[in-house]
């Protein structure tokens, strides 16, 4: 029978990036089922997943064949490590998943989520440039706002201040360079024609990262880490150029090009990763989220066979890993979620359906604090100004009043289930999943400018 006391959480459940005292006397919103692009609380009541959870559920919700495999294989053989023993379900996934990577990415090293694969490629890289005898590079570069996980690797290469503070001192080598936030470049870069041409904007924004590696020292630097699209901040889509400039930087320094991929991968950009959306090719790509649609936690990293090749060499290994990487119930739910991509065509649904859902939520720029509809596929962030003429942002004050005071729950009592995010300029995050169709996309535009023309009055 499903638990509905939710005013017992308060007591015992601590949650997940969560101010806990706003639960003392109201208990959270319990999600107790879900179908399709819905989900329902223990009131009953229907709410839109607008962001498949957290950017996970892929697939859509209630997906009868991926709790059978989970079963089928619990049954069958519930758990076994990868520590030197193998089981179908992981073999077969690993082999699949190289065989939709981009080029030679053909080695998988699973984990347990995204934050884990983050630190799988950091350590994987840190290892491969002592193994070709370049012992003195383990620096990573990434970019201002990005978001790259909570282990202590992953949390240093994140680029969000408040997210990081409390847990100083992190993994020294981290470095940050501006983001392709193309609707700030003008006053992030110092240089107002920056803001007037995105291909030019893309250029100086790779460079950035060409300078970065200049001032550590191209001896000092294993690799940079960047997400195909930044959500942080509000879905930065690449400019023109970027990647292609990315990659003969990278190559010029002798420095790994890592794809974040826990969020884009696996449809979210309508291909099944997100290097292959912009045409770049990388030397790891790291995902996770999308991989299960959510109904078994699972990560990766995916390297290429270049990287992989001296840890596979007589008597060297990686000396890294977890208990639950690669656990079989996950890997035999991915592989069945993997057929529900190919059976149903979801990264061609994301295609074919993108340039309407894009146009639904573009209606919104007509709203006053409505600066800017940005994002590809299935992926948008809406930021909101104070002023648009300005684009002036909230001060504080107003951020805390509006966005934790009332958007995300009045959006939330309105049906609609997203995120006001703050972690760089105020932005909704809306990312549904990939079965969706205009109707949902109408949905959410509809809640969308109800809530927002009231929160401009609260202005
Ligand atoms: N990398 C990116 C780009 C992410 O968006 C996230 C989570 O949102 C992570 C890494 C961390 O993933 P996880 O929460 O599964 O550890």
């Amino acid at each position: 029978m499903t638990y509905t006391r939710a005013d017992s959480a308060y007591d015992h459940l601590w949650m997940h990036f969560t101010r806990m005292s706003s639960y003392r006397d109201t208990p959270p919103p319990m999600i107790v089922r879900g179908d399709g692009a819905y989900i329902y609380d223990s009131e009953g009541r229907r709410y839109l997943d607008g962001l498949s959870g957290l950017f996970v559920v892929q697939a859509g919700h209630g997906r009868e064949e991926l709790a059978e495999a989970a079963a089928k294989q619990a049954r069958e053989l519930a758990y076994f490590p990868l520590w030197s023993y193998a089981h179908p379900a992981a073999v077969e996934l690993a082999d699949r998943l190289a065989g939709y990577a981009p080029g030679d990415l053909n080695k998988v090293f699973f984990t347990t989520g995204g934050g884990e694969a983050v630190e799988t490629a950091w350590k994987a890289a840190k290892q491969y440039f002592k193994l070709v005898g370049k012992p003195g590079k383990y620096k990573v570069i990434s970019r201002a706002v990005a978001y790259h996980g909570t282990p202590q690797g992953a949390l240093s290469i994140t680029g969000i201040p408040d997210a990081k503070i409390a847990f100083e001192p992190l993994v020294p080598g981290a470095h940050k360079v501006p983001n392709t936030n193309f609707y700030r470049a003008a006053e992030m870069s110092g240089v107002p024609s920056l803001g007037e041409d995105e291909a030019v904007f893309g250029r100086w924004a790779a460079d950035q990262v060409e300078q970065a590696i200049l001032m550590e020292g191209p001896d000092t630097v294993a690799a940079v880490f960047v997400e195909p699209v930044q959500n942080s901040g509000g879905c930065f889509t690449p400019p023109p150029g970027y990647f292609e400039r990315l990659r003969e930087i990278c190559d010029s320094h002798d420095v790994l090009l890592v794809s974040d991929e826990v969020i884009c991968a696996f449809g979210r950009l309508g291909t099944m990763f997100g290097a292959q959306r912009y045409g770049y090719q990388p030397d790891i790509i790291t995902c996770a989220k999308g991989m299960t649609s959510g109904y078994s936690p699972i990560g990766a990293a995916i390297l290429s066979d270049r990287i992989a090749a001296p840890f596979y060499e007589d008597t060297k290994m990686f000396a890294h890993g977890y208990t639950f990487g690669g656990h079989p119930v996950s890997a035999s739910v991915a592989l069945a979620n993997l057929d529900i991509f190919e059976r149903e065509g979801l990264n061609q649904h994301v295609l074919d359906n993108q340039a309407a859902f894009r146009a639904t939520l573009e209606k919104l720029r007509d709203l006053p604090i409505v600066g800017d509809v940005r994002g590809d596929g299935y992926f948008y962030g809406i930021e909101l100004v104070k002023d648009k003429a300005t684009k002036a942002t909230f001060d504080e004050e107003e951020a805390e009043r509006l966005l934790r005071g009332f958007l995300s729950g009045a959006l939330f009592e309105a049906g609609l289930y997203c995120r006001a995010d703050d972690r760089g300029d105020p932005v909704i995050q809306v990312a549904p999943p990939l079965i969706c169709e205009q109707e949902q996309f109408d949905e959410i535009e509809s809640v969308l400018r109800d809530v927002l023309t009231r929160a401009g009055a609260l202005l």
